[in-house]
């Protein structure tokens, strides 16, 4: 398939070609014709899969072949999504497809001036990409109207619900024209956003490019049982040793975060951070950094999780397990993008199994389990079905039988590294049975 086949007009498919974009991908090849035609859509997608080109390439096309200019203070597409980061970059992508087309776009968030936005609204814009909570303050001032809104995107629903934006969504929904195209993407499809789908979309196409709930399959995830206290040292040592590129890592607190770019620091190694407490504008200047290749550790709480499109980001750490299992999937959804393949490696203490448990119930996995030599931990993580079941306590570790029975599914011991481990791997392996449980060393040190 070519998306000179979907029907898209020449400018687009002469972007496309320059962006040597040469296939639509799955999610694209489903939602383009479907938005053309004027369907609601309803599409399980995550990022990383093209969704933004799925959605941005058709409304373009439309915008410029159909409707009146776009009035003063108006708008003619309004794409909500939750952080400030995926504003920037989902209007990027607008800008990107939709270079040399007579149209005007733009974003807005808060945490900035709100005056510059309320002076660039005033011509009115075709394209409009906002976060829920400034779009209803400039709507309240009048800086914008929805009267000429033709398409709605809610662009990941799930995280704008996660972030406790329904107020604030269901403020700007009974302020739409009700005669409206409307295109809701998630990455997650919980009870609450098919509730909020059933009344918002109109007889929806459903579109669904990767099984609900299920992470990225190019994406080798694995787990390194670890005592919380030896976490950044652990860190530390993996990157040396493993000799990681660039990392995106993801710490559950401000301070965490903020604890181990300090560390990384002071061992000379390049890292920025991204959390809520630092203003917009030197977030933007830590991605860009990143993005740029000039920092190589970006530390970042769940603030970043989402809409980062980071080329070629080959590891994805989680330094803690995020709170709501959902959000292990947008986090590793950073890696293994555009069918790279990639590692996501989180370091888990025991006072996590739970968290752990509960992405692997969602999931639908048991994650791989390697333990680093040198680090095996004092309190030891709770082994976990799958299932969403910790057994509570710890079996002994078995002294290795050749059939392999009675060591845990989900465990592989370090002896079973994971891809790119060279030739010292290959050696253990060959000399230790897959299965073998690394501690049968003695115990609290
Ligand atoms: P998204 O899921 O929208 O965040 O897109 C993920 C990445 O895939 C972005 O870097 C896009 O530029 C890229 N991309 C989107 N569609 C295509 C395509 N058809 N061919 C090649 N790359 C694409």
């Amino acid at each position: 398939m070519t998306f000179a086949s979907l029907g898209l007009i020449d400018p687009l498919l002469h972007t496309l070609e320059r962006l040597d974009y040469k296939t639509p991908t799955p999610v694209q090849a489903q939602a383009i014709p479907a938005v053309l035609a004027g369907r609601d859509l309803m599409a399980a997608a995550q990022t990383g899969t093209g969704k933004t080109a799925g959605f941005a390439l058709p409304l373009l096309h439309r915008l410029v072949s159909e409707g009146p200019p776009v009035n003063a203070n108006s708008v003619r597409v309004l794409v909500l999504v939750p952080t400030r980061e995926l504003a920037e970059q989902v209007h990027a992508s607008f800008r990107e497809y939709g270079e040399g087309l007579p149209l005007r776009t733009y974003a807005v968030y808060g945490g900035v001036s709100i005056n510059p936005q309320m002076m660039a609204l005033r011509k009115g814009v075709d394209v409009l990409v906002a976060t829920p909570g400034r779009l209803l303050d400039l709507h309240r001032q009048n800086a914008v109207k929805f009267t000429q809104v033709q398409a709605l995107v809610l662009d990941e629903a799930d995280r704008m619900l996660d972030l406790g934006f329904a107020n604030e969504l269901n403020a700007v929904f009974a302020s739409l024209p009700k005669r409206r195209q409307t295109l809701l993407f998630s990455a997650t499809f919980s009870d609450e956003i098919r509730a909020m789908a059933a009344k918002l979309l109109d007889k929806p196409l459903s579109i669904e490019v990767s099984p609900r709930n299920t992470t990225v399959k190019s994406v080798k995830q694995w787990v390194v049982p670890v005592d919380k206290k030896r976490k950044s040292e652990l860190f530390c040592h993996l990157l040396k040793k493993r000799r990681w590129g660039q990392v995106l890592v993801f710490v559950k607190t401000r301070k965490g975060v903020e604890q181990l770019v300090e560390t990384l620091l002071a061992m000379k190694i390049s890292a920025d951070s991204i959390h809520g407490d630092k203003p917009q504008a030197s977030r933007q200047r830590a991605l860009d950094s990143f993005k740029a290749g000039e920092v190589k550790i970006l530390v970042a709480t769940d603030v970043a999780a989402r809409g980062l499109d980071i080329d070629d980001l080959p590891q994805v750490v989680n330094f803690d397990l995020p709170i709501i299992a959902e959000d292990y999937i947008h986090r590793i959804g950073r890696t293994g993008r555009a069918g790279a393949t990639g590692e996501a490696i989180s370091l888990v203490c025991a006072d996590e199994v739970n968290l752990l448990s509960a992405i692997e119930t969602l999931t639908k996995q048991t994650l791989v389990r390697h333990e680093e030599p040198g680090f095996e931990p004092d309190h030891r993580v709770p082994m976990t079905n799958g299932a969403g079941q910790v057994l509570k306590k710890p079996k002994k570790p078995k002294v290795p039988k050749s059939s392999g029975k009675g060591v845990p599914s989900n465990w592989v011991g370090f002896d079973d590294q994971p891809a790119g481990r060279g030739r010292r791997g290959q050696a253990r392996n060959a000399a230790a049975p897959a299965g073998r449980k690394p501690a049968a060393k003695p115990r609290g040190r």
